[in-house]
């Protein structure tokens, strides 16, 4: 069925806003689009101060220490289940709060350290990479960006230290790709308190998690439209009344370890200083904090590209047929190849987005995206 030219009009007013209301500086891929290759956005190529890479290698190195000898990659998918003394221990060397700030008990580093212990983790167990994703690079990271002093204050720390887990909840029936069309509502209650009804689907951690951020739409009246609506982010917590898991853990194809679960809200009271963001200013906040999953994301990805091109290597000079080890042949060499060119761009990419949130670029938005479809579907290939 095809728009009608109001729908046609009203989705490209949305685009717009969301795509060019921010920054006046466009981003690199941005500015392809309009005939302009901004070099110096992407160059030089992002390097770490020789000492900051001398801590992020010994957090490399730890991470990998604790993966080889306490993540059973195996038995997580086999469980469908990351056991809770994994995640203690991911808290205790520092993984549920790389990129955050000492203060509430984090490392500290930046999006081009974090991505290098993701790699590692990615490279191990993906199920245990995307738990860290959902809890640290979006869950955690919605906190870091737009909550106020009392609300980082009050979350962070347990958050950081693994007491509690975090998740991230915008997708639901109506509101996959099409991020904007979230339905659950939000109605202001008389006391300045929200009552949230509606359900989420595919949210990873959401039957784990203590914090949750969740989008729900909220009255934003105008002149012309007095039932306009836009989304606004809450910060939910499972003891609300109201609040439902409806299914903890959704059978899935892989990452059979992450908890992606569908919950429900019927009349859940979410108090008004649990609003994160400004009101109607929620699909920002998604957007935003997505960019900084999507980086994580593609370096999980990195990882297991680089497990994937050691194996085939040596696969490749074990394995003899017709009297030869089969890297002999061409068509082998030309596949190996091909793994270790997409692997390479799949690391410059993640490196890139990384940088250019290290950097404080203004927009990245495309960029990050690129990389997320670039790095998943290269892995796939
Ligand atoms: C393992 C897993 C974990 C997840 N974790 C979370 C989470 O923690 N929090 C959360 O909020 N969400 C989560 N999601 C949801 C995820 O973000 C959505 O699956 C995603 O947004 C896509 O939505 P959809 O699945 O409804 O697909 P749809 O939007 O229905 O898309 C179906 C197909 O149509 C294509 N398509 C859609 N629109 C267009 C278009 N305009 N042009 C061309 N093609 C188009 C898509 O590319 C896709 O191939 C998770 C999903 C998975 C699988």
């Amino acid at each position: 069925m095809a728009l009608t030219p109001a729908q046609l009009q009203k989705q490209k007013k949305e685009a717009e806003e969301l795509l060019f209301s921010g920054p006046e500086t466009l981003g690199f891929a941005k500015a392809l689009f309009f005939g302009h290759c901004n070099t110096s956005l992407i160059f030089p190529y992002p390097s770490l101060s020789p000492e900051t890479k001398t801590i992020v290698d010994q957090a490399v190195a730890k991470t990998r220490k604790f993966a080889n000898e306490r993540i059973d990659a195996a038995a997580i998918d086999r469980d469908a289940d990351i056991p809770r003394s994994v995640i203690d221990g991911l808290a205790g060397i520092g993984v549920l709060g790389m990129a955050a700030p000492t203060e509430f008990g984090g490392q500290g580093f930046n999006q081009q350290g974090y991505v290098q212990v993701m790699e590692v983790l990615g490279g191990h167990c993906s199920s245990t990479a995307v738990f860290v994703n959902a809890h640290h690079s979006i869950g955690i990271r919605s906190l870091l960006l737009f909550g106020t002093k009392e609300q980082q204050a009050k979350w962070l720390p347990d958050l950081i230290s693994g007491k509690k887990l975090a998740a991230f909840a915008l997708t639901e029936k109506e509101a996959g790709s099409d991020a904007g069309n979230v339905q659950t509502r939000a109605t202001p209650a008389e006391d300045g308190s929200w009552i949230l009804n509606g359900e989420k689907r595919y949210i990873t951690n959401a039957a784990i998690a203590q914090v949750l951020t969740v989008m729900a739409r909220t009255p934003a009246p105008t002149p012309d439209n007095p039932n306009e609506t836009k989304i606004t982010a809450f910060l939910v917590t499972p003891e609300m009344a109201g609040f439902e898991i409806v299914e903890g853990r959704m059978p899935k194809c892989g990452i059979q370890g992450t908890a992606t679960g569908r919950l429900r809200f019927t009349n859940m009271r979410v108090p008004k200083e649990n609003v994160l963001g400004k009101v109607g200013r929620g699909l920002q906040v998604a957007l935003t904090v997505l960019n900084f999953g999507r980086t994580t994301f593609g370096a999980s990805c990195t990882g297991a590209a680089k497990v994937c091109l050691q194996a085939a290597v040596k696969h490749a000079k074990e394995r003899k047929q017709f009297q030869q080890p089969i890297a002999e042949f061409e068509l082998v060499k030309k596949k190996i190849a091909f793994i270790a060119a997409h692997t390479f761009a799949m690391e410059a990419a993640t490196m890139q987005c990384a940088a250019f949130i290290d950097r404080g670029a203004d927009d990245y938005m495309l960029e990050t995206a690129i990389l997320k479809v670039f790095a998943t579907r290269e892995l796939r290939a």
